[in-house]
């Protein structure tokens, strides 16, 4: 589960997240939703620690993020503490942030290697059935340079998901793609990455939305209109801006 209590940003005097409050349920798969510079990206950046935030503050199991630092219990997390935090958050960006210089497998098992320790073996392993999952077993030796964004994409998925994490971050994984590589992704998000997790998918794709999510966020200008299960923001929207928003895309 993720609760945001009262969250509020500043980049410098620019306030971009306004009080925002939500509780998303384990397992739940939040479509975030909003126009152009209501503050998506920054919401989900926060979650991992990407941003921090001035008011307000996000429990994430039993870890408090705070203004001040991460809390467990009453100690503040270290800088090394987070880092094994975040690595129970997986997150995919729009562009697809492989480490240009490492081959395919190298890319995948770089940080359970390095931040989690685990056997080389183990993590080649865990590499090649994800690679096979994501329809890409041939791929391993290859450089990011040489695939295709959509196979930059779910590789960039696979790597997300090698050390099992309990959340998963998408912040417009299709966005950058052609339209006839989004499908593929889109399928291997839904088959591989949502299932169990708790979930936020930052999406211009409504169809795509209807289709995975359990609950449905909207941001306007940093504020959250809408957030409740997905049959009921689809279904009855509160703001007559959010049904035009759902009528112009469709
Ligand atoms: P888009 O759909 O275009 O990706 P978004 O909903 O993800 O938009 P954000 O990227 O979260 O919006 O931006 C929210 C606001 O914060 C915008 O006004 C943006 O200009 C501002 N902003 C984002 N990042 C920074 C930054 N690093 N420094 C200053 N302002 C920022
Ligand atoms: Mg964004």
């Amino acid at each position: 589960a993720i609760t945001f209590l009262g969250l509020s940003k500043f980049f410098g005097q620019l306030q971009v997240l306004h009080d925002v409050s939500a509780v998303v349920p384990q397992g739940a798969t939040v479509a975030v939703l909003g126009s152009s510079g209501s503050g998506k990206s920054t919401l989900v950046r926060c979650v991992n620690r990407l941003e921090t935030f001035q008011g307000g503050e996000i429990i994430v199991g039993d870890v408090r993020l705070t203004p001040d630092g991460a809390v467990h219990g009453s100690r503040k997390l270290s800088d090394r503490q987070v880092a094994t935090y975040r690595t129970d958050i997986g997150m995919v960006f729009q562009s697809f942030n492989l480490f240009q210089h490492l081959n395919v497998l190298k890319n995948l098992i770089e940080a359970p290697v390095g931040v989690l320790g685990w056997s080389k073996d183990k993590a080649i392993e865990r590499a090649r059935d994800l690679l096979a999952k994501v329809g890409l077993p041939d791929k391993e030796e290859a450089y990011p340079s040489r695939l295709s964004g959509g196979q930059q994409q779910r590789i960039a998925i696979a790597r997300a998901l090698m050390m099992e994490p309990s959340i998963m971050l998408f912040d417009e994984p299709t966005s950058a793609l052609d339209p006839e590589l989004t499908g593929e992704v889109l399928n291997v998000v839904k088959a591989l990455a949502l299932g169990g997790r708790t979930s936020l998918i930052v999406t211009h794709e409504l169809a795509f939305a209807r289709d995975v999510a359990s609950h449905v966020m909207v941001l306007d200008h940093g504020r959250v209109t809408e957030f409740g299960p997905a049959a009921e923001v689809f279904g009855q929207p509160k703001s007559e801006r959010t049904k035009r928003f759902f009528q112009s895309a469709g």
